[in-house]
This record gives C-alpha cells, structure tokens and sequence, in this order.
C-alpha cells in the first residue's frame, strides 16, 4: 500500500459509469487505499476542493463538465496532485490533449487487467511523493536564505547605525574616507553619485572629480541587475555582498560586491549609501578551487565526481527522453611498464598525450574524463532511439580510438607504442544508478583485458555476438551491390474487392554463405556505413524499370501502385528528389506510379526540409506514404501541413485487432483521421479472415499482408498479379 505522510492514500475515482466506479473501489480499496467517488465532473471538482484527495483517476468522457474540464481545474488548484485520465473510446486525440493539459498518465478503457490501474496509481503516488519531497527541501532551502537575511539586515542596521555616528564626525569620518580600501559611495534616489572615495581609483581607475554628478548605474554591466538591487534596497532598506559587473576605466567589466543601504525621507526624497569593492581575485580564486574539485590537475579533464554527475545527468535523461547512451572505459595496455623503466615525467606526459587524443574524436557533447591512473571514461549521451544504433556507434568510436591512440607517441626521446583495453556499456537499460553503470563498464573493461588486450568488448555478451556479425557483414555488404546479390522483392496490395491495385518492393540480399537475408537485418548496417544511398538508389532504378515494363504489359491495370521505401537518410540528401526525377526520366517510368514510403521519424525531424522535398515531389505526380503509421510521435498538428497521399497503419495495431480493444481502437481513430485529411489508408501485416473484415468494416479500403500473399521474386509476383486478374 501506498502511504503519503503516514496515512492511507486517498483516491477520487470520478466516472459516470458506476460499475466502473465501483470496480476500481473494491480493487485500490483491497489493497488498502481508500477511495470515493464521484458520478460526475462537478461532484468530481467538489469533493477535490472538499476532501483533497492524494489521487484522481478521471473519466474523459462525461456529460455535461467532462474530463478535460475537471482536469483543468485539478492541474490549476493543486498542479502536484497526480491525475490520471482514463480514456473509454479510445480517441488518441483526446488523450494527447488530456496529456498537454497536464494530466500525468492514461489509461484506456475497459481495463482488461486492473493490476494496470494499481500499477499506475502506485507509480504516480511514488512520483508525487518526490515531487513533494522536493517541495518540502526547497522550502527548507528558503527558510535557511531568509534566516541569513535577517542576520545580515541586522548586521546592516547596526552599519547604519555606525554610519550615522561617522557623519556626526565629520572629521573622523574624513579620515576613514581617505583611507578606505574599499569605494564608499553616496548616491541620490536616480543613482546620480553625490559622493564617492578617492579608492574608486585604485579599485577601478577612474577619478573620484570625474565621477561625481555622474550616474553610477551608467557604470553597470547589465541593467536588470541595477532594477534588481534598487528594488531590494527598496523592499528590505539594505543589500549585503550584491554582486555585480561594474566597468573600470579601461572598459573592462570587473566584478564587484555591494553592501549598501537606502534612506528614504518622507518627502519621496532619500539616498543610497554603501561601499563596493573589486572582488575579481576572490572569484578567480572561487572559479579554480571549484574548478579542481572537479578536475583532474594533471590533464585538466572531468574527473570521477563530475563523470558520475553527468552520468547521473545523461541517465536520467535518457529514461526522459528515450535516447540511449554508451559508456566506454579505457584502460592503457602495460601503462605501468612504461610508468615504472622511463620514470613518473614520461608517464604523465604520455597521459596528457592520451587525454589530447581522446578528445580528438569526440563531439563536444560527449565527455572526457580520468578517473584513475590510467584510467579513462568516454561518456557518450543522447546517441540514438534504439539499442543497436547506440551499441554501432559506441563501437565506432571505440574502434576510433583504438586507431587515435595505435599511432607512435614521442615523448623526449621516446617513441611508444601504447593499446588500450575498452569496455562498453550502453544505458539506460536496468542500471539503477551512475555507480553501476561505471561498475558494468569496468566489468566490460576486464574482460577486454583477459580477451588478451588491445580489444574493445561489450558489457553484455548478446552485443559482442552482434558486434563480431556486424563488422563481418559490414565488409560482405559493400561487395553485395557491386555483386549483384541484392534482390528485390513485390509484395501485392489489394483493393476492397479482392483485386491488386499495387504493390511494395522490398529488399532481400542473397548472401552467397547464410542465403536470404531480411533487410531489418542490414539496413541499420547499410545505413550506419552510407552504403545505403548505392542501395537506394539501385532499388528506385529497379523498381522503375519494372514500372516502365509493367505499364507496358497485362500487368498495367492491376500495377497501378508500385511503392518502394526510402531511408531517412536517403531523404535527407539535398539532392534526393532531383536523383528521383532523373531515375524517372531515364527509365520512363509514369512518375504518377511510383510511391515513396517514409516513416514518421523522418518527418518530424526537419519538418521545413520535409515540406519542401515533399512538395517537389507532389508536383512531380510521386505520391507519398507514412510508413509504420501510429508507431512515432502521432502529433497530428504537423500531418495537417504534410502534402501526403497515403498512410500505412503499422502491422503491430492490425496484428490484436481483433483481441485488443485498445489497437482496435488506435486503428479505428487512424481510419477516421485520414478520411478526415482526405488521405488513403492501406493496412500492413493482414493476417487473418477476422482482421480484413474488422477493416473493412471500419473502412480501410487497401490491404498488404501475408494473409493474400507474401513479398515474392519478381517472376513469381508477377504470375501471382496474372493469377488473380483472372
Ligand atoms: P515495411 O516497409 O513496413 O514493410 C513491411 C514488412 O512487413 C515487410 O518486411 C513485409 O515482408 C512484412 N509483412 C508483410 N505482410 C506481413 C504480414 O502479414 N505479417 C507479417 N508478420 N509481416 C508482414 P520486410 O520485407 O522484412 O521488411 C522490413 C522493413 O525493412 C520494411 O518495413 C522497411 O522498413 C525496410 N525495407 C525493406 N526494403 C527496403 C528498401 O528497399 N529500402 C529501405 N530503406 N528499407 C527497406
Ligand atoms: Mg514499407
Ligand atoms: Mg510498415
């Protein structure tokens, strides 16, 4: 059971269906949350405003004030309180709103399991117990800076006070004037300086005659710290160590610290007295001591402190955002060696070389650190959406290094040849924490190491596998191309009457050692090595010159269609639709023919680029589909701008749709939104007898899927396409 501050969690369960209700009651209330309800939105608003709940699961659908509404008002009245919405049509739409007005989770209805509700009441309470525990900290944070206010305000007072008496003794205070170190000043309300002491010269090298009458604000660096401090001196009376940039009389900004008060008479009249003083060397100390507590002083990189840090920081962004990273540690083959016979000078300089080396191939992004003798960290953040982009990448760069670090280094003269040992570990996958993630790297390290040095190895040994075949298939595939082992496939679409309509080419390699090979397979290879943009291009003149041919032939009616897909980075080449147009003229094919199957992904990245391609591409008469529809980020908002002809609902929604109320639903939503946008819809991965009927009665009128056919030889597709005109 979840337990907020001692208690017993409260929960508001706000549907007008009562069997929902009254479901979700027995279900939290067995495990011990206590629940009441509301059978509609304003019953809903009053007993939050009443009982304030710790929980609210809300219904978005609801006469009179639905969901939306309610969640408004929950979000604006208490924004740490969790509010779940549950969703029972299945409006992707609504909940994507719901999600932007701050709801903190959904669900969608009916709940099949409700453990899915305890898990996620239980996940949300967690949450807001963290939020709130941050709450509480911050304000701990307050009470603590209004205390050391106070004391200074006081301290301050009695400054004033002091003041006071040194103006009754104007001699006294003529001396102490003359031989203060820091600047006293006098200013009047509008900041005119009416005095300020001769140190002002030694301070900041103006003169004391030149800088009286004039504004001492026109001195400062940025405005908005002068409006700040005025505004506090007008609030509070006094400002203690107020730090600000103050130009000195070469024109340089040097940072300086006030501690001032405002006396203000009845009138509306009054000054601002205080002294400043030039703190530039006490923050240059500041920077280095902060500085060395996270540096290493012998190569100046991140040591293990700030490592951990930004490991802490990159994992928590990664579960964020859904980007994986890679950890590398590095260890240097026979350091010791070279340590113990040439002498500490050599070593340290022969580090120092490393650590130039390391940071040689890396983005700016990524992180540098020692965090031992001869020990190095590469801490690559934010690299790719999937786990074998990230591993291809984190491998790359090892490789990479490996090669940096293989080159002679002179030192004196010495010439030495160094290997390192590297292990990866990619994240965030299961590790809890920083410290792990750094622990699996080491392990990985390790085994580097008995795997006889000079070798990079993967934490988890399904990825070393992957690896060995990866750089073996890398080589394979650049000569695949040049021999004529790739070989594409067509696999037939078909119209709500049983007819073919068009068809996808899809891409095999026959490899002359493992046979077929799918293209899930080596793409992500192809395009890791660019080999993919050959590839594209030999699969859009294939596909042509077929077009060109079928057009020609019995095929031509059924052959309206013939879609091929297009990488993202194929697409992001600037000259990727003049490629297309040539291809078409040389073939004559009728570009009216011919498709290009994008996925989401591509589209969203550079939404203004996507636009203008697609637009040449609609002139062109090439029509456009959204491949693997529903499964990227489904902002409709940016489709609407789109100039797209098709959309592709992704096989994993047409695979349940005939269990899965909620893909049922995801497709339903899809059907109905590309009616709306005047878009076809064609369905992948039909099946079965039972997934056909559910889509045409929802009325998607295009199919592909095994259950017609599945992707064939061209000879073979062709007889099939004459097959079925019969
Ligand atoms: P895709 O474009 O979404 O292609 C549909 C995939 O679903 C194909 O897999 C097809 O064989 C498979 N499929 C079709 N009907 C069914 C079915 O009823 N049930 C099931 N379970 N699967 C079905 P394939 O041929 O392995 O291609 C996989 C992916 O590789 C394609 O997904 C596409 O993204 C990519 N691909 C294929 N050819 C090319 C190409 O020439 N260039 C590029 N860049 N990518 C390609
Ligand atoms: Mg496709
Ligand atoms: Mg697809």
């Amino acid at each position: 059971m979840d337990d907020i501050s001692g208690q017993q969690a409260v929960i508001l369960t706000i549907d007008d269906e009562e069997a929902i209700r009254e479901s979700f009651h027995h279900y939290l209330e067995d495990y011990g949350y206590s629940v009441i309800e509301a059978e509609n939105g304003q019953v809903g608003i009053d007993l939050f405003e009443s009982q304030k709940p710790d929980l609210v699961l809300v219904d978005l659908r609801m006469p009179e004030i639905d969901g939306l509404q309610v969640l408004e008002h929950v979000v604006s009245k208490s924004p740490d309180t969790p509010i779940i919405v549950v969703s029972g049509t299945g409006v992707i739409g609504d909940v994507i709103e719901a999600l932007h007005l701050g709801a903190w989770d959904y669900m969608l209805k009916p709940l099949q399991d409700l453990s899915v509700l305890l898990h996620a009441v239980q996940k949300n309470l967690e949450r807001s117990r963290l939020t709130r525990e941050n709450h509480a900290h911050q304000e701990q944070l307050e009470i603590e800076v209004q205390k050391q206010t106070e004391a200074l305000r006081k301290t301050y007072l009695e400054m004033q006070e002091t003041n006071r008496q040194l103006l009754q003794s104007e001699k006294k205070y003529r001396s102490i004037f003359e031989s203060l170190t820091d600047v006293y000043f006098q200013v009047d309300l509008q900041g005119y300086i009416e005095e300020i002491s001769p140190s002002v010269f030694s301070n900041l090298g103006h003169r004391r005659e030149n800088m009286l009458g004039a504004r001492l604000w026109d001195f400062y660096v940025e405005p908005e710290r002068f409006e700040e401090m005025f505004s506090r001196l007008s609030r509070v009376g006094t400002i203690a160590d107020f730090e600000v940039l103050i130009l000195d009389s070469d024109g340089l900004e040097r940072p300086c610290a006030i501690t001032a008060a405002r006396e203000a008479n009845g009138d509306g009249s009054g000054r601002i007295y205080g002294v400043f003083r030039d703190i530039t060397e006490r923050k240059q100390a500041e920077a280095k001591i902060e500085h060395q507590a996270y540096h290493d002083s012998l190569t100046n990189l991140p040591n293990r402190t700030l490592l951990l840090d930004r490991l802490e920081l990159a994992l928590h962004r990664s579960r964020r955002h859904g980007y994986e990273g890679a950890l590398l540690l590095i260890d240097l083959d026979r350091f010791k060696t070279i340590n113990d016979s040439l002498g500490h000078s050599v070593g340290d300089q022969l580090l120092c070389e490393v650590a130039h080396r390391l940071a040689s191939v890396l983005r700016e992004e990524d992180t540098v650190a020692r965090i031992g003798g001869d020990e190095f960290v590469v801490l690559l953040s934010d690299v790719g959406h999937d786990t074998q982009a990230t591993a291809r990448r984190a491998e790359g760069v090892a490789e990479k290094i490996r090669h940096e670090l293989s080159l002679p280094i002179r030192i004196r003269d010495h010439e030495l040849y160094i290997t390192p040992s590297i292990g990866i570990t990619l994240f965030p996958m299961q590790q809890e924490d920083a410290g792990a993630v750094l622990r699996h790297g080491d392990t990985a390290m390790y085994q580097a190491k008995a795997a006889g040095r000079n070798t990079v190895r993967f934490f988890l040994p399904g990825m070393q596998t992957e690896a060995d075949e990866r750089l073996g298939m890398e080589k394979d595939l650049r000569l695949a191309v040049g021999q004529n082992q790739l070989r594409l496939y067509f696999q037939a679409q078909i119209d709500q009457h049983g007819a073919v309509c068009g068809a996808e080419g899809l891409l095999r390699w026959e490899h002359p050692e493992y046979g077929l090979i799918t293209p899930d397979r080596f793409i992500p290879v192809a395009e890791e090595t660019g080999l993919i943009l050959p590839i594209g291009e030999w699969v859009l003149q294939t596909a042509c010159e077929l077009i060109t041919k079928w057009t020609q032939g019995p095929l031509s009616d059924s052959l309206q269609h013939i879609a091929v897909n297009v990488s993202p980075w194929q697409f992001r080449q600037p000259n990727f639709p003049a490629q297309v147009e040539r291809i078409l003229a040389r073939t004559k094919a009728d570009p009216g023919r011919l498709g290009l199957e994008l996925t989401e992904g591509v589209v969203i990245d550079n939404v203004a680029d996507t636009v203008d391609k697609m637009a040449s591409f609609k002139a062109l008469g090439v029509k456009i589909s959204i491949d693997d529809f529903g499964t990227g980020y489904s902002s409709l908002s940016y489709l609407k701008k789109l100039p797209l002809d098709i959309l592709k609902i992704d096989r994993s929604f047409v695979e349940e749709v005939t269990e899965d109320e909620s893909n049922a639903a995801i497709v339903e939503t899809i059907i109905a939104m590309a009616d709306h946008l005047g878009l076809e819809v064609i369905a992948e991965g039909v099946e079965t007898e039972g997934q056909l009927a559910f889509l045409q009665k929802n009325g998607c009128m295009r199919y592909q899927g095994y259950y017609f056919t599945r992707p064939l030889p061209i000879e073979q597709f062709e007889q099939f396409v004459l097959d079925s005109s019969k």
